[in-house]
């Protein structure tokens, strides 16, 4: 057979914590395109800076991503050398929306000799490490672009780039670690994308890809691969329904994944009880492992747009606040500011949660989205009889972001172009790495991602891998298509 190499179309945006260790297990060679004195190549003086020992901005930029590289070439196997072309450029910023990075394949490659699947078709840099050769001699696998406006403080509330990559050293306020989203879009660059038109439901590729040998629907039941266009259109929206099979992946779920959190009122008692779903922030800390208690008091005003005029009722206790006018961040950040120890934002409409979308390296205490049926409730009960209550997880809940037992990726409607089917499901809890958007809680590590690699075929590397047959037998009942 002859090896089909085509050019892929979809780049990966991200909107909005990885050791270092042995010896390597493939080679990621960064190709920088960027031009003399910007991006990489800003010669801009600079201190070094927790564990980065770069002296020009550029330098540091680029240790950065060096680390990134090095830590996925010792998760991965590949004798072939992986070429990612890297530039930091002007992406969309600004109040509206902040693009922290995009990557995505230079080409996609099905029937190349090694190939696990006839008619399917891999990233190139994995279908290379399949091979054992490399497929697209003399060209680059991966083209990856980062936000260079950030630094220049485009995006409200962040004041520029962290470049350093000691993970024992904080993140300071006001910036935003460049190390996880560098390993976060190079794993859509190695295979972390289904490379399918979301508009349309055409593949990018004449075969289709490997994901949709594994992207399942539970309503339907059927994999992506066995529907026509126009079902993949409909599937890529119809959360919570899209699923992830494989093996690998769904028993090890309780690995990285809690029970899905809840508010946990425990006064009044006419109120007591667990109220799930809630909706977990991409901005700001995550809930504590143990939850966190307290006592709800209403900010005024509702909207949280501005300062609050109660400081005194809210400080050290839990803000209940309403949606609209303003961001996530802002109303946060007006409570956080009158002193209240987490924040709960109720809907502003009957169905569904708050997106708790939005990036901000300002935010330290936790925030959750609730529905707006809970948030009158509890508003029955303000400011008297009062209402105590624990953001956490309840005894028995299922593990965040799974449905019967399969990983749920990221279905939102309306669809999220470039993002929507190609990560996990924003549910996850705690955060995972290649969830829509990074929280502050990710910075160092891969967590379950490198179990979807093993489904998809990749040769993986990492200590956890002694640990399997100790592990529960897959809790997901759907097998992928051969
Ligand atoms: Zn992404």
């Amino acid at each position: 057979m002859s090896a089909e190499i085509r050019l892929a179309g979809l780049v990966l945006a991200l909107l909005a914590g990885l050791p270092v260790g042995a010896a390597a297990q493939s080679n990621i060679v960064i190709v920088n395109t960027n031009a003399a004195g910007v991006g990489f190549n800003d010669t801009t003086p600079a201190t070094p800076v927790a564990g980065n020992p770069g002296t020009t901005l550029g330098a540091q930029r680029l240790f950065v991503f060096q680390k990134a590289a090095e830590q996925w070439g010792r998760l991965l196997n590949s004798a072939v050398d992986i070429r990612v072309q890297a530039q930091m450029a002007a992406q969309t910023c600004g109040a509206g929306g902040t693009v922290l990075g995009s990557a995505g394949p230079i080409a996609l490659a099905s029937n190349f000799p090694g190939a696990p699947r006839i008619d399917t078709a891999y990233h190139i840099a994995h279908a290379n490490a399949l091979a054992g050769q490399d497929l697209a001699p003399g060209q680059n696998d991966i083209n990856t672009t980062f936000n260079v406006s950030l630094d220049s403080g485009c995006s409200p509330n962040i004041t520029g780039w962290w470049y350093g990559t000691d993970p024992t050293v904080p993140v300071p306020a006001g910036r935003l670690a460049l190390l996880p989203v560098v390993f976060h879009e190079l794993g859509h660059g190695l295979g972390f994308s289904a490379q399918t038109n979301l508009a349309n439901g055409s593949y990018f590729s004449s075969s289709p890809p490997v994901w949709t040998s594994h992207l399942y629907d539970l309503e339907t039941a059927k994999h992506w691969r066995s529907m026509s266009n126009a079902e993949r259109v409909a599937s890529a929206v119809n959360d919570p329904d899209l699923v992830w099979s494989g093996d690998e992946t769904n028993r090890h779920t309780s690995r990285f994944l809690s029970g899905e959190p809840a508010v946990i009122v425990t006064a009044p008692g006419n109120l007591a009880g667990a109220y799930g779903p809630v909706q977990t922030a991409s901005f700001g800390p995550p809930l504590p492992a143990q939850g966190l208690s307290g006592t709800l008091a209403a900010a005024e005003p509702a909207l949280a747009c501005a300062p609050l005029t109660n400081p005194a009722a809210v400080a050290g206790r839990v803000a209940l606040v309403d949606r609209g006018t303003c961001t996530f961040v802002e109303k946060v950040a007006f409570a956080q500011q009158a002193g209240a120890i987490a924040v709960l934002v109720a809907n502003n409409e009957p169905s569904g949660l708050p997106g708790m979308g939005g990036a901000s390296g300002d935010i330290v205490i936790p925030s959750l989205g609730i529905s707006q049926a809970l948030g009158a409730s509890l508003r029955t009960a303000l400011p008297a009889p009062g209402v105590e209550l624990t953001l956490g997880i309840p005894p028995g809940a299922p593990l965040a972001g799974t449905r019967q037992g399969c990983m749920r990726m990221f279905a939102p409607n309306p669809v999220q172009q470039g993002s929507s089917v190609s990560h996990f499901t924003s549910d996850a809890f705690p955060n995972l790495l290649m969830e829509p958007a990074l929280t502050g809680s990710i910075f160092d590590r891969v967590d379950l991602t490198l179990e979807l690699f093993r489904d998809i075929g990749w040769s993986t590397n990492r200590d956890e891998i002694l640990l399997y047959g100790s592990f529960d037998p897959a809790p997901c009942a759907i097998s992928p298509l051969p």
